[in-house]
């Protein structure tokens, strides 16, 4: 009786050569089909699109692509926080941090 991998259709068989010659099977799940996320929250972006060149497949705002609008708006309004001094950088969120970084310097 052969284990679960080799009759899963999730697991992928992949055979290697390995250093001493002789040649061996592997078994390596494979990666889902799962769209681009938000950096920040995680949930799906749904404007960008795996089809088409790169500048029609995300949006053109600032971390288009890469943040969902939500978290997008948080880290501009807290960017523009930081930049009239209302705020200092170590005051931000640092989940947000390294995003209003980007948009400061
Ligand atoms: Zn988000």
């Amino acid at each position: 009786m052969k284990g679960t991998k080799t009759r899963s259709t999730s697991a992928r068989l992949v055979k290697r050569r390995v250093p001493s010659g002789e040649s061996r099977e592997y078994y390596y799940h494979r990666k889902g089909k799962g769209g681009a996320s938000c950096a920040i929250c995680k949930c799906a972006l749904r404007a960008v699109t795996r089809k088409g060149p790169k500048s029609s497949k995300r949006p053109g705002r600032i971390f288009g692509g890469m943040l969902c609008p939500t978290c997008q708006s948080i880290v501009v309004v807290e960017a523009t926080r930081v930049k009239d001094k209302a705020k200092t950088l170590e005051d931000v969120d640092i989940i947000y941090r390294s995003y209003v970084q980007g948009i400061v310097k």
